[in-house]
């Protein structure tokens, strides 16, 4: 389901809109390897009907599962928006799509998460990396080895032993 504004229902006044988008439902699921949206945005928008446009403004909220650029740790991304506005105008040469009396949010939602998501997902400011193993005087193989990301499948066995 996309976020679907009847225009019809508004000519009387504005409505409140609330309730969620999943990351499939705003085509968030292939954005970065990193970066995953197993859980849904929730949004509490007012949408009003000016003249010539349409207007929606409210809450977004989203939290991503990331992985870390740089040490591959799993962390939470919390996007939280109090003040999201999004002005659509319905006539002229940027008027927004209006299909059956209807205009689509869903588009210009996932545009401001888009924004805010990091170029590479960082698990904080203070990261330092995946840690190198000191110095060894055996063959760099060794290293090469213990610096290997952590497997998912790594992660399989140790539920299989248990
Ligand atoms: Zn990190």
């Amino acid at each position: 389901m996309a976020l679907l504004v009847n225009l019809r229902h508004l000519e009387e006044d504005s409505r409140q809109e609330t309730g969620e988008l999943t990351g499939e439902e705003l085509g968030l699921t292939d954005i970065d390897e990193l970066i995953h949206t197993p859980l849904p945005l929730q949004y509490d928008l007012e949408v009003s009907l000016l003249e010539n446009a349409l207007l929606a403004q409210g809450s977004l909220e989203m939290t991503l599962k990331c992985e870390c650029s740089r040490c591959l740790k799993p962390f939470d991304l919390h996007i939280s928006e109090e003040a999201w506005a999004c002005h659509l105008p319905l006539e002229g040469e940027e008027a927004a799509t209006v299909e059956n009396d209807c205009v689509d949010l869903t588009p210009h939602i996932r545009e401001h998460i888009l924004l805010e998501l990091p170029q590479r997902p960082v698990c904080g400011d203070d990261c330092k990396g995946w840690k190198k193993p000191a110095k060894m005087s055996s063959p760099s193989k060794q290293a090469e080895a213990t610096e290997e990301a952590p497997s998912p499948w790594a992660a399989l066995d140790k539920l299989k032993l248990d």
